[in-house]
């Protein structure tokens, strides 16, 4: 039935990779020693090298494989100031009392206030656009649970939110499908290859090493620091941070097992007629909704093609699965949209937590930042920077996600065999949710 979705020059990659592919480069030495070994070299790795670099701090970054290969480059490119902190993998707000839903607001808002500023800054050429975004209900009683959100995403993160009911959606989608929704303003979209590709220029500026193709194979002490070594050669370091969210692996036992990476997946068309185009999300901004499968989406930057993401599976399946059910995804919401091809679809990990909250801290010693649950352009920045600043005892407060409790499951070891299961439930349940609405 979708046999002809597919157009003749599709792609299995990111539509991003057009901008910048991920590449390893020339590559750059592994140093014998350095202050700061850093582990992935996502937005998290190279934001944290930054900042040490920044304050006078000598950083290496160790990647797998090429630059830009993890999610960092594959993601949506829809940058919030903290609407998604706290949602679990099914939807499920996270477990925090008021006052640390504040803090964590609040780290969330400087989160956003961070990329805004590395981008200008470092001048990151990213198609950066503050349109912010439409969050879709997808039945009433989401609507309603929405609007007790308000008061604590404008007090305590500036968000600019506020309520469109299902008579107004029209101004923010050109469809029926949701059951109105919520607006926050404070929210932004850029082109995410290109603010890699900015991030990995402004490391390389300051003559960070940034090392493709250098997988850390072992971390072991050696006297108060570290010895990490990687697949082109070994470095002694005073400090370690890993950086690697939902690629973490077996280097990292213990924290493998507080992370449960979750596949997400997305399409992108081939260019729109201009009118059909400029007529679907009419103020540009990004869209998500509030179904446990959620689906995420927006124009590219150029406003020509349709973006769209989801969970079409949880695991990584082959893009040419996941676009078609996509696909039916983005036509049920945009019906006029029936008949246009795709001509990319591409997957990646995310990593979600046990609580659902990002979280930075240290575990045998060594530093992380990990944890996105699925929403990490400005969360993993940030907590890439707040982790160098605290190496670097730079930071003049705690940031709310360096907490000691990092919560594992004594039935989960860092196989997450059971997501296909899970992902089959939590659609049926968002099925029975909106025959109940
Ligand atoms: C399809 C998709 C859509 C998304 N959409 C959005 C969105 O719209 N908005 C948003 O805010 N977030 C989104 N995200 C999440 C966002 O992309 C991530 O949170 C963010 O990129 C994580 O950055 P990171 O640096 O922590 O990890 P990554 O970019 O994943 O980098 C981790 C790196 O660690 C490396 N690594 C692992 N093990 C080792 C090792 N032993 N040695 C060396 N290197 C290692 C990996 O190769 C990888 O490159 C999306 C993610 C995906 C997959």
């Amino acid at each position: 039935m979708q046999s002809d979705i597919f157009h003749s020059q599709f792609k299995a990659a990111p539509y991003w990779w057009e901008a910048y592919k991920p590449a390893s480069g020339e590559l750059v030495d592994v140093p014998r020693e350095t202050r700061v070994a850093i582990v992935g070299g996502g937005y998290a790795g190279l934001s944290a090298a930054l900042e040490l670099a920044k304050l006078g701090v000598d950083a290496v970054v160790f990647e797998r494989g090429a630059l830009g290969e993890g999610a960092s480059t594959r993601n949506g490119g829809a940058v919030s100031g903290g609407v998604n902190i706290g949602k679990s993998f099914g939807g499920k707000p996270a477990q925090v009392d008021a006052e640390r839903a504040a803090d964590l607001l609040s780290d969330g808002h400087d989160a956003f206030s961070l990329v805004e500023r590395l981008i200008a800054e470092e001048a990151i050429d990213c198609w950066w656009q503050k349109r912010g975004r439409f969050v879709g209900a997808w039945t009433p009683k989401h609507f309603a649970y929405q609007e007790t959100r308000l008061g604590s995403l404008n007090d305590n993160a500036q968000s600019g939110a506020y309520m469109v009911a299902r008579e107004r959606q029209r101004d923010e989608i050109a469809s029926d499908y949701y059951y109105g929704g919520m607006v926050v303003e404070r929210s932004g979209s850029l082109h995410p290859a290109l603010y890699y590709k900015g991030l990995l220029d402004a490391c390389r500026r300051r003559g960070i090493a940034v090392c493709a193709d250098a997988p850390a194979n072992g971390v072991t002490r050696n006297g108060s620091g570290w010895r990490v070594a990687t697949g082109r050669g070994e470095t002694r370091a005073g400090d370690v941070v890993i950086a690697t969210n939902g690629y973490t692996g077996t280097l990292t036992p213990s924290l493998r097992r507080r992370i449960v990476p979750v596949a997400s997946h997305i399409i992108a068309t081939e260019e729109l007629p201009d009118e059909l185009a400029r007529s679907l999300i009419p103020k540009g901004r990004t869209l998500s909704d509030t179904k446990r499968v959620l689906c995420y989406y927006r124009m590219s930057p150029d406003g020509k093609r349709m973006v769209f993401g989801g969970r079409a599976r949880f695991t990584q399946v082959d893009p040419l699965l996941s676009a078609r059910v996509l696909y039916g995804y983005m036509t049920e919401r945009f019906p006029q949209l029936r008949g246009v091809r795709i001509t990319h679809g591409w997957t990646g990990n995310t990593a979600f937590t046990l609580d659902a909250l990002p979280h930075m801290g240290e575990s045998e010693g060594m530093h992380y930042a990990l944890g996105c649950n699925g929403s990490g352009i400005a969360m993993m920045t940030y907590l890439g920077y707040q982790t160098a600043r605290k190496i670097a005892r730079a930071a003049n407060y705690a940031c709310a996600f360096d907490r000691a409790e990092f919560p594992d499951h004594p039935l989960y070891s860092g196989n997450p065999w059971f997501l296909p299961l899970v992902g089959s439930y939590y659609r049926l349940r968002d099925r029975v949710d909106r025959v109940l609405a």
